[in-house]
């Protein structure tokens, strides 16, 4: 079976992580941590980053980091994984959700504009949900398997309603906006990286925080270790013990070795699936990027007719040629714990997310993998 995506280890991996054991260096204290953790501030365009356990740990931390917990609200698009919601319940606040836009599945800022015009009024912390009672804190924009939104645009947004941005770049890794801006230097708050084994980046699993405000790093810093203050066991909050170990970083700092192969080969993948989407009426890529280069941590097809059921018989097509094909993120407002959050209608949302079909796409996937990849689906569309 060609997998969706898998880990490209093929570098300095194990010579780093033997470094690690020769050491003994393999809990939270070694020379990778920092390394990382620095490597992951310059891409980012930030004087610090803070690198974490998880992707969702990164979120959960910059969320309560800024303060964000306890009666507050964040907006979260539906069409998301369900960590960017999990990470704002773990920080005791709630989601509000949002509708994506048509043109690049991600927040649709005129609806949020419209929703917190309707329904919001000024408040000292960011805007007052009058039937809630609940206060609006921070926006959430996610960029979809690598997607770029349009910063100056949230960051506008935000600003004029007192709100903070706290991006889910999870999966955003070597993206960057308009002429090369690194993601931390658009004027967000945070940007949230997740390091899980199926990303264009992995640790394993990790997870990092980059922001331009050092005192906010110091906070998450503090909090994802266990709050301890000195060097003795003195501790000054209920923290979390979140930290990334030098194992997994170790194996990060191998694979930023190779992001710009990474990125070119994602970026190979992205013109394949196009060209062949091209070549179908119903089909087409995943929306172009328009904001910046897009790190195309997952490519594939979108279908657009009109026939039901596309999404399952399709499936079992590739399935049955060994192409592992899996539908895409069911969204939130559908999921179990979030079938009562605070939520907009979700046309868009309801109408794309069975028609998104991501394709194989680890970096390593060879040309031989890809011509039996699009060979299968062509078979299927014609
Ligand atoms: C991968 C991912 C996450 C979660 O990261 P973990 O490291 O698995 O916790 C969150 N949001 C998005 C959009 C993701 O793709």
């Amino acid at each position: 079976m060609i997998p969706l995506a898998v880990p490209n280890l093929n570098g300095n991996e194990s010579a780093y992580l033997q470094e690690c054991i020769t050491s003994t260096f393999v809990s939270t204290v070694g020379p990778f941590v920092g390394k990382f953790e620095s490597q992951i501030a310059e891409l980012s365009g930030t004087p610090t980053a803070a690198v974490l356990c998880s992707g969702t740990t990164a979120i959960h931390l910059a969320l309560e980091g800024l303060g964000i917990g306890e009666g507050d609200l964040v907006m979260v698009p539906a069409l998301t994984f369900i960590a960017s919601a999990n990470a704002v319940r773990h920080a005791r606040a709630d989601v509000w959700l949002m509708d994506v836009a048509a043109d690049d599945w991600m927040l649709d800022l005129g609806v949020a504009r419209a929703a917190i015009e309707a329904q919001t009024e000024p408040h000292a912390n960011g805007r007052l949900h009058r039937d809630s009672g609940k206060v609006l804190r921070a926006l959430m924009p996610v960029m979809i398997m690598g997607a770029v939104p349009d910063f100056d645009a949230v960051v506008a947004l935000a600003k004029e309603f007192n709100l903070r941005v706290i991006v889910d770049a999870a999966a955003a890794i070597g993206t960057t906006y308009n002429e090369k801006t690194a993601l931390g230097a658009t004027g967000v708050d945070a940007v949230c990286y997740s390091f899980n084994g199926n990303k264009t980046v992995t640790c394993g699993g990790g997870g990092a925080v980059a922001a331009s405000d050092d005192a906010l790093i110091s906070r998450i810093k503090h909090l994802s270790s266990t709050g301890r203050v000195g060097a003795n066991y003195d501790h000054d909050i209920v923290a979390y013990n979140y930290r990334m170990t030098n194992l997994q970083a170790a194996v990060g700092v191998a694979q930023l070795e190779r992001l710009d192969s990474f990125l070119k080969s994602k970026q190979k993948i992205r013109d394949r699936y196009a060209a062949m989407a091209d070549e179908f009426d119903d089909l087409s890529p995943f929306p172009e990027p328009q904001y910046g280069q897009n790190g195309h941590w997952f490519s594939g097809v979108w279908y657009t007719g009109d026939k039901a059921g596309q999404d399952s018989a399709f499936q079992a097509h590739m399935k049955a040629a060994g192409v592992d094909l899996r539908p895409f993120w069911k969204p939130l407002h559908l999921q179990k714990p979030y079938l009562t959050a605070l939520s907009e209608p979700m046309p868009i949302t309801n109408e794309v997310w069975q028609r998104i079909f991501p394709l194989p796409c680890s970096t390593h996937i060879t040309q031989e993998e890809l011509e039996t990849v699009i060979t299968a689906a062509k078979d299927f569309w014609n």
